[in-house]
């Protein structure tokens, strides 16, 4: 069986990530979100072990010593970290998993698993990215201020990403979702297998210089 693949979304505060990504896994039952960890306090109508592991400080801390987590970081004062575990047993088993986290984050998925793929999803406007947040109703104005203040530092991270997608309507930005997944399953680099299984072994074809396999720089 194929192993999965792994889909890296980032973006900020209040743009629809959890919007989009519960549509998402809601229509394509073989993505598996996954369920990160962390120090910060359940919001209104949040619920332990299906939004986050909702985790102390202390215990958030000593999880990241046991080595648990594939990726950790510190975003607006708290702890957030995917648990490694979960993530490898999906993906070894073929079902794509998503990770939802910050560009911190992202940069450390980038060097432990390049053939991740990156997805930067944008809000229409800085406009549309304010009432969002605040039309949220679950967070205070100083939170409020600092998530959208973050915001500009987080867009300036977006060279790190492989594609960006607005989030205008939520289907749409699902279905654009769905095109990358499916695209990047049809791409060259991922089919070395069926081509080596196509081509006579003295006809091996090379990917070692495809545009996907060389690193800018
Ligand atoms: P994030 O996970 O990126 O912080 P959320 O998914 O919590 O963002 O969405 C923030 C707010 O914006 C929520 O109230 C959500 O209902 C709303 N929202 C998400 N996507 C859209 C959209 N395409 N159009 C209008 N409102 C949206
Ligand atoms: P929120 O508090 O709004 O749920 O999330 C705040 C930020 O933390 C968002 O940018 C979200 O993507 C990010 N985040 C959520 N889980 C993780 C994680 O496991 N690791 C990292 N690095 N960031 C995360």
């Amino acid at each position: 069986m194929d192993k999965g693949l792994l889909l890296v979304i980032s973006g900020p505060s209040g743009t629809g990530k959890g919007t989009v990504c519960k549509k998402l896994c809601e229509q394509n039952p073989s993505l598996y979100y996954s369920i990160s960890a962390t120090s910060r306090p359940p919001r209104r109508g949040e619920k332990d072990n299906v939004n986050y592991f909702f985790l102390t400080e202390e215990q958030f801390l000593e999880l990241r010593e046991k080595d648990a987590f594939l990726e950790w970081a510190r975003v607006y004062d708290n702890y957030y970290g995917t648990p490694s575990q979960k993530v490898q047993e999906k993906l070894n088993k073929g079902y794509d998993v998503i990770l939802e986290i910050d560009t911190q984050g992202a940069k450390q998925v980038k060097n432990i698993a390049k053939e991740a793929v990156f997805i930067f999803l944008l809000p229409p406007s800085m406009e549309d990215l304010w009432l969002r947040i605040k039309g949220r109703g679950t967070d205070g104005q100083e939170v409020i201020e600092k998530r959208f203040a973050a915001a500009h530092h987080e867009l300036q991270e977006i060279e790190n990403y492989d594609y960006v997608v607005i989030n205008d309507n939520v289907s749409e930005a699902v279905c654009k979702i769905e095109a990358i997944l499916l695209a990047e399953k049809c791409s060259l680099i991922r089919n070395e297998d069926v081509l080596s299984r196509l081509v006579e072994e003295g006809d091996k074809i090379d990917l070692s210089l495809h545009r996907r396999n060389v690193k800018k720089g």
